[in-house]
């Protein structure tokens, strides 16, 4: 029985820490961005594209570092809720 609940107990713990990190992506506010590239410097899996003088970021290849967001001169990347 507490071999049963330790193990509900860590499944539980898996998926909080799953949904908190999916849950803090960053995500950039278009109308901040001046298009400086300051943040696809930093990131280190590639993972923002500048066209037309706007960042955008590849959910599927961030690992949520926000370096980008410590970065962005003009304090337009937020770790989005
Ligand atoms: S660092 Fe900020 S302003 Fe510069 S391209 Fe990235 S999001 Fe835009
Ligand atoms: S959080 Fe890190 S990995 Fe994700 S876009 Fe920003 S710098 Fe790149």
């Amino acid at each position: 029985m507490k071999k049963a609940a330790l193990i509900l107990v860590i499944l539980v713990l898996v998926v909080l820490s799953v949904i908190a990190v999916r849950h803090y992506k960053p995500v950039v506010d278009k109308s901040e961005c001046t298009g400086c590239e300051d943040c696809v410097k930093v990131c280190p899996t590639n993972a923002i594209q500048v066209q037309e003088e706007k960042a955008e970021i590849v959910d599927s290849t961030c690992i949520d570092c926000r370096q980008c967001v410590r970065t962005c001169p003009q304090n337009a990347i937020k770790a989005a809720k």
